[in-house]
């Protein structure tokens, strides 16, 4: 061999060696999704070829969903099932059919604290609005006449809904965001992404590990805190981890602090002891409504919860300062 041709060689291969480099690179670049949706800040991070076109696919998913199943918007499906007058069988999608049924069975092993049937009773409170205000007990008495999960029938065959009482209304906000970060998740997988994190609000879910290999870590929130003031970091890969927290959304009435989880067997914002809850489970649907569930259910409730349910793992901050693991 010729010297010339030795260098060409030798060229020829860095130049290989670069290309494939870059490709490679290129595969495992990380794209990062900032957009609103579900009333809610959304942000998908994912790497991997394809990464940029699987999140304006999943973020398609996410406003579908809300479209759908928004309860505050007079066009989605569930509205139109919302003015409904009772006793009268409603037909419905098979997707808002198995939402509801899903959310029912929450509710019948976590003793009704997670129930969908509460919007009269949050309308009231308008927590989610700019005129927030607490009702009277006469008020609250009458909404929570409107509600209990167990007023809703399900026909199956017939995929319809049916209220037994008058002026029921449903609102799917403490499990619809679980439910479009699966959605979500899944259309990114079917996209061939094998690693990324999808945050909703607060609603985690991870595909995979992290571009270096490692596990997602998960910082939860101490409440009351600057953003980012973690009491505990958690590890998950393929996996959801969803927390309800009374200081995402409240207001101060005469110096009391009103949140806005509330608990169906008093129409108030929940006084349990519970400060933050997080749910970890592969299925994000399930933790969205479990971690409301368990922040109603207190210190005594949530072990209950825990045993009821397989595949989780619960970390709750209680007022005193002390986290518990289930
Ligand atoms: P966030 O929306 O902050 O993530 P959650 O997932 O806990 O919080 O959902 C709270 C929303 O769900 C409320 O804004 C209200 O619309 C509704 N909600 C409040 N209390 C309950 C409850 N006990 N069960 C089911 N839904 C609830
Ligand atoms: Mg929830």
């Amino acid at each position: 061999m010729t010297r010339r041709t030795i260098m060409a060689l030798t060229a020829l291969i860095a130049m290989a060696v670069i290309f494939t480099a870059s490709a490679y690179f290129y595969r495992m670049r990380t794209f990062r999704r900032t957009d609103y949706a579900l009333n809610t800040v959304i942000t998908i991070t994912a790497s991997g070829s394809g990464a940029e076109a699987a999140e304006r696919a999943a973020i398609g998913e996410i406003r579908r969903i809300d479209a759908a199943f928004n309860a505050h918007s007079q066009t989605s499906e569930l509205a139109k099932l919302n003015g409904s007058p009772s006793g009268e069988w409603v037909h419905v999608s098979d997707e808002l059919f198995a939402l509801i049924e899903k959310a029912l069975k929450i509710s019948a092993k976590t003793d009704g604290a997670f129930d969908i049937t509460l919007k009269p009773v949050s309308d009231l409170w308008a927590i989610n609005t700019e005129n927030p205000r607490v009702p009277s007990d006469d008020e609250i008495a009458n909404a929570l006449g409107k509600t209990g999960y167990k007023n809703i029938a399900l026909d199956r065959d017939k995929c319809a809904v049916m209220f037994k009482k008058d002026g029921m209304e449903l609102d799917l906000g403490a499990i619809a965001k679980g439910y479009a970060a699966d959605r979500a998740a899944a259309i990114m997988r079917k996209n061939g992404i094998k690693s990324a994190l999808l945050d909703l609000g607060g609603n985690v879910f991870a595909i995979g590990k992290r571009a270096d290999g490692k596990k997602w870590c998960i910082g939860l929130q101490t409440p009351y805190k600057q953003r980012g003031q973690y009491f505990k970091k958690i590890y998950i890969e393929d996996s959801a981890a969803v927390t309800s927290g009374a200081y995402e959304r409240c207001f101060t009435e005469n110096g009391k602090m009103y949140h806005h989880i509330l608990d169906p067997k008093t129409g108030m914002p929940s006084e349990s002891k519970i400060k933050s809850a997080t749910v970890v489970c592969p299925d994000s649907a399930l933790a969205d409504a479990l971690s409301t569930a368990v922040f109603v259910s207190g210190e005594d409730g949530v072990e209950k919860i825990a045993k009821n349910f397989k595949n989780l793992k619960i970390t709750v901050l209680l007022n005193d300062g002390r986290v518990m693991e289930y």
